[in-house]
């Protein structure tokens, strides 16, 4: 097939950007036999203590291990990882109850430090020596038509140019490539970026004094407060990594309004009094760390003919309450895999055919995204809601093989794209809550009786669906 080896001539590839998604890219194209160059703006992290960039801790799920299935380190990646079966809900008066993310046992979510991640995922590219990592690199621009690229380097500020066979981006939701499409206006790019009114800032919960986890381990901890929301991923060195999201301008708090420590305990003290209890560090994190923005980028094309391609969140950043946006550029890098198998002549219908495939699984994890936002915030905590997950897990449960959740289909069904996940997944969901409201859905009723209805219900709107768009075209 073309790409490995195009008759003698080992392609050269420079990847732009080793964080999650181009050190992946790397170690596969390295495998794969390509000479890769990657470039990276920040010293290596495995030799200086930098903060990780955004956050320190992530929830990996099936389609990120997916993508490490297919680079081999499937083992390894799992030694990093901190099982998390549930959602532990918190309510105002502290008290938790845990949700658990599927009715089948082996499905839960994992918490992985970006950093060690990161961290193997550069030592396994660099095995290959095919691969070569450069760092303190920055890219300042792409010319996408000579298929070259301008750096600096970050400690001497000499600027150098370097050019390869294609070009692939993966400089993060700032990118770099992107930003070189947009200014360059020799093609018809489209753009946009939404910002959410929220931002987020972390903060921590540290050890106990015995070294052990000051609340429940295996969980993501959530305080959901409808407007605004805690979340907590537990650490390795038993230390929790909590996240306040929070509007910058609206409600009695908000970020632009605490400024003051006592303040901001006052907040802690009203809303999330159990949380206050274990984090006395609050008000110093609060005031050293950063408050970031959070947004969701779209754009197409991806690819300048067969020059230059962006990937992960360089082609499509989104908000994190999906826990998909690093799953998501893993996974592609496992699409992009693909398509290298499937025999094309050029890079051209390369890149063609893997946007063509990837663009409207990207666009529906993003909208995926928004929406779990709001779930979050407040229907977990809202009676039907709870009456539909209820059901749900016991779906699950007693009909594995039947039966998936929307967050199961997004998050544990690794075979299915994002937009199949997100049409069916809306379709139960919406097909669930009417029953539920109108009464048509009896909980005493027996479970395969009620499967029948959902999966009666859901179809029926899957295909309303499907004529709705037939009419539209
Ligand atoms: P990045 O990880 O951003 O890497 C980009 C790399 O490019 C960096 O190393 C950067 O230094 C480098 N770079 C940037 N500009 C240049 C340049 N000009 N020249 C050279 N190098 C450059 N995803 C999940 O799956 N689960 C989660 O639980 C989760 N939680 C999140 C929580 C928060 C608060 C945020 C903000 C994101 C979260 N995400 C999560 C999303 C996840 O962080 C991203 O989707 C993921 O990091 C994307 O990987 P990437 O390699 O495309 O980009």
């Amino acid at each position: 097939s073309f790409g490995d080896d195009l008759g003698e001539v080992k392609q050269n590839v420079l990847v732009i950007g080793a964080g999650l998604c181009g050190s992946l890219l790397a170690l596969r194209l390295g495998q794969r036999g390509y000479n890769v160059s990657v470039y990276e703006m920040r010293p290596d992290l495995r030799k200086v203590e930098i903060s990780a960039g955004r956050s320190i801790n992530l929830a990996l799920s099936d389609r990120g291990f997916k993508a490490m299935r297919l680079a081999g380190i499937e083992d390894k990646v799992k030694a990093l990882c901190i099982p998390m079966n549930g959602r532990m809900l918190h309510d105002m008066e502290g008290n938790t109850i845990l949700a658990p993310y599927s009715g089948r046992e082996h499905e839960y979510i994992n918490s992985i430090s970006r950093g060690q991640l990161n961290a193997l995922l550069l030592d396994e590219a660099e095995k290959h020596e095919n691969v070569k990592i450069h760092f303190n690199k920055k890219c300042k621009s792409v010319d996408f038509e000579k298929t070259t690229v301008s750096f600096e380097d970050y400690k001497t500020k000499d600027e150098f140019i370097e050019d390869a066979d294609i070009i692939i981006a993966t400089d993060g939701a700032g990118s770099a490539m992107r930003q070189s499409y947009f200014l360059g206006k020799k093609f018809l790019f489209s753009f946009s970026q939404d910002w959410l009114t929220h931002g987020y800032k972390e903060l921590s919960i540290l050890p106990a004094e015995n070294g052990g986890y000051k609340t429940y381990k295996n969980a993501l901890h959530i305080w959901g407060r409808d407007s605004f929301m805690l979340i907590a991923l537990p650490n390795m060195d038993g230390s929790f990594t909590v996240t306040l999201f929070l509007s910058y301008e609206e409600g009695e708090y908000n970020f632009n309004n605490l400024t003051s420590q006592e303040k901001v305990v006052e907040f802690f003290q009203k809303y999330f009094k159990d949380a206050l209890q274990l984090m006395p560090n609050l008000a110093e994190d609060f005031f050293t760390n950063p408050t970031a923005p959070l947004g969701t980028v779209k754009c197409s094309p991806w690819h300048y003919k067969g020059n230059t391609l962006l990937m992960g969140d360089a082609a499509h950043a989104i908000v994190p309450f999906y826990g998909q946006g690093m799953n998501a550029s893993f996974e592609d890098v496992v699409e992009f895999d693909k398509v290298l198998d499937a025999g094309h002549q050029d890079w051209e219908s390369v890149f063609k055919a893997y946007e063509k495939n990837r663009k409207k699984d990207t666009d529906a994890i993003a909208d995926l995204a928004i929406d779990n936002f709001h779930e979050m915030k407040g229907h977990v905590n809202n009676v039907i809601f709870r009456e539909k997950r209820n059901l749900e897990m016991s779906l699950e449960k007693q009909f594995p093989k039947d039966y998936s959740s929307k967050y199961s289909l997004v998050t544990f069904n690794e075979d299915i794209g994002y937009r199949e996940a997100m049409l069916r997944g809306r379709a139960q969901d919406k097909a669930i809550l009417n029953m539920l409201t109108d009464k048509e859905l009896d909980l005493n009723d027996d479970l395969k009786t009620n499967l029948e209805k959902v999966k009666t219900a859901t179809e029926e709107i899957l295909d309303d669906d499907r004529v709705a768009k037939n009419f539209k075209h």
